[in-house]
Formats: C-alpha cells, structure tokens, sequence
C-alpha cells in the first residue's frame, strides 16, 4: 500500500510538472488571465500554477505513453470514465497544485477560464488526498505563520496567492470545505493566534462564524477581520495595498466582540425579551473570555442594554463581586 502511495504522489507532482509546463513554455489562455489579474511570474512560478489545456486527452495520453494505468490516473481524479472510456478531468482551467507540508502534490484545484461552471473544479478525495486534514498554501507560508506568530485564515486559492505577492506571507486558506477541527489542529503547531479574513459576502460570513467556533475549541486566540472594500482579500489588497489590509488586521474583532456582534444581529435589544435573550446569551460567551476582557464589554453592554453592570456581572458570574468596591 505505501508503494502504491508513492506512486501516486509522483503520478501527482508529474501532472503537476506538465500543466506547469503547458503554462510557462508556450502561450496559453491561463497565462494571460493569471497576468491580467496582476500576479506576477515569480508568483505564479513559487505556487506552480499551471494550465490544463482544452483538449480531453492531453494528461491522459502523456501518461499512457509512460505505461502508466489508467486506472491509477482514475483514482487521483486526473481522468473521469464514461462507458469504459477515459478522458481529461480537468479541460482548460488554471491549475492550481495542492503540496503538503512534505512537498508531496496531494491534489489540485482548477479554475475555469470562462464564466462557466462550476469555477473551481477540485481533485476528489483520494488515498493521497483528504480535504479536511490539509491546508492550502500550508507548505510555503508555515515558516512565516510561526514567525510572525499569527496565521490569516482565507477562503480561496487567489486570496493566499495575492496576499502572498503583497508580501502577507503567513496566509493559508481550507480546500473549499468548511474548516474543519483537525485544520485547526494543523495550525496550532505554528501558531495560536488566528485572523479569519473569509469574503465579505454572506456565505464567507457564515463560514467564519462556523470556523470561529472551531478555532476557539481548539484553544486558538481568534479574530474575525472584515474586508471593506472588495469581495475579499485578493480584491482588497490589489485596491489598497498591504499597509491597509495590515490596518484590518489590527483592526479585527477579537473572538468575544465578533460574537456578541453576531448576537446583536440576531436579537432585537430594542425589545424586553430580546434583551433578556441577549444578556443571557452574551453572559454565556463572556464566561469564557478573561475578566480584564470581559470588563470592556460589561460596559458597552450596559450602556447599549441600560441594564446595570452589577446585573450583567451577576449574569455571568452567578454573583456581582467583579463590582469595584465602594467605601460608604
Ligand atoms: P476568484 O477570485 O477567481 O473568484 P476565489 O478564490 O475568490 O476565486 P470563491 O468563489 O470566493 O473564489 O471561492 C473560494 C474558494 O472556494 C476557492 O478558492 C475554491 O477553493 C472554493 N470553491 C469555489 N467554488 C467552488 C466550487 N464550485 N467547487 C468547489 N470549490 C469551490
Ligand atoms: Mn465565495
Ligand atoms: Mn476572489
Ligand atoms: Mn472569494
């Protein structure tokens, strides 16, 4: 089985070698769309981004004539079957390799060129490939996350890249799946600290909310960012550049805030019930974040509530004693 393994990890980085080759050495659709939308060659050349051309044999044929089985080139998802004939997965997309942190090519992503769909199309799980115990872009920017000790989170493939060629090196992004908890487990060997920076959208907010909790239950200090300007990070940093998107950064909601934010949005203070359902709910989170963090946000809430900080402190402690100490 680990023989069978190794051949396909070299099955992997030789597809990888030839869409790498396909984009580099002569013109080529991918190219001039990966161009135009301001990535540089040293960029393209770092995450081996190659091209899958339009005909529906050119992979599989390179590999036939290595003697190579279709059946293995099956199993990876480089080729597809219909009636007992094999033809090319993956037809006139940007090709975007999926490397471990051991350098070996798991998968790829490809992006179709068109307004077609589906946008990407994605290697399917596979013995050498699991979606949800591996991270994009993981094996080029770990070095960086643990340096600077904090990993951005992103969604998509473009956004690691861009980032990545403003010179925002600790980036990674999740497969195109919901992060998952051994994702988050993988990113706590490098860091604790994490900025989810998903698109601004109201499905990348769904999924930052769900990647929060899974962060947090890992025991990750997380932040939630929001990019205003643009979709998401790839669009806001061609706009303004990495001084402002590290503006963001610093700016990112710690994990408590981004929460009771959330809360706010759901229930209507406004209203007798839905402010009692808010200081229960909100008491819940603040439990869990230090009592010097906490106190900010008794606060707030207590001035955006009208309800007494003593009120709030009972809520979340089952008694008032936070109360500074008043001498008669
Ligand atoms: P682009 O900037 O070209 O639109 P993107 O990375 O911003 O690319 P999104 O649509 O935001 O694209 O998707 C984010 C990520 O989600 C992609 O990088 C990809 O991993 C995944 N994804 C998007 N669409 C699909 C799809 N149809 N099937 C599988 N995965 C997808
Ligand atoms: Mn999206
Ligand atoms: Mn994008
Ligand atoms: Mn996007």
């Amino acid at each position: 089985a680990e023989g069978k393994k190794a051949s396909f990890y070299e099955i992997n980085r030789e597809a990888a070698a030839f869409f790498y080759r396909n984009f580099t050495k002569k013109a080529n659709p991918a190219y001039d769309y990966m161009i135009k939308r301001g990535l540089e060659p040293a960029t393209l050349k770092k995450f081996g981004i190659g091209y899958a051309d339009e005909e529906w044999d050119s992979l599989l044929n390179y590999f036939l004539d290595k003697g190579v089985k279709p059946e293995l080139l099956l199993e990876l998802g480089l080729v597809s079957e219909s009636k007992g004939k094999f033809y090319d997965k993956f037809r006139d997309r940007v090709m975007f390799p999926i490397i471990n942190t051991r350098g070996k090519v798991i998968g790829f992503g490809g992006r179709t060129l068109h307004d077609g769909t589906p946008k990407y199309l994605n290697s399917p799980e596979s013995p050498v490939f699991s979606k949800k115990n591996n991270l994009y872009g993981l094996n080029l920017t770990r070095q960086d996350i643990n340096k600077e000790n904090y990993a951005i989170l992103v969604e998509g493939y473009m956004d690691v890249i861009s980032l990545y060629q403003h010179g925002i090196r600790n980036v990674s992004a999740s497969l195109g799946t919901a992060l998952t908890e051994n994702q988050a487990a993988m990113l706590k060997r490098y860091t604790d600290h994490i900025v989810l920076s998903y698109d601004a959208d109201s499905a990348g907010q769904a999924a930052a909310a769900r990647g929060l909790d899974i962060l947090h239950k890992t025991g990750c200090k997380v932040k939630v960012l929001h990019v205003t300007d643009g979709k998401d990070p790839d669009e806001f940093i061609k706009k303004n550049g990495k001084e402002k998107f590290l503006k963001l950064v610093n700016e990112a909601m710690p994990f408590a805030e981004y929460k009771i934010h959330l809360l706010k949005q759901r229930l209507d203070i406004g209203t007798t019930e839905g402010s009692v359902t808010f200081l229960q709910e909100a008491a819940h989170i603040l439990k869990d974040v230090s009592p010097v963090e906490a106190d900010i946000y008794i606060k707030k809430i207590a001035k955006e509530t009208k309800i007494s900080e003593g009120a709030i402190r009972l809520e979340i402690y089952g008694n008032n004693n936070s109360e500074p100490i008043r001498t008669p």
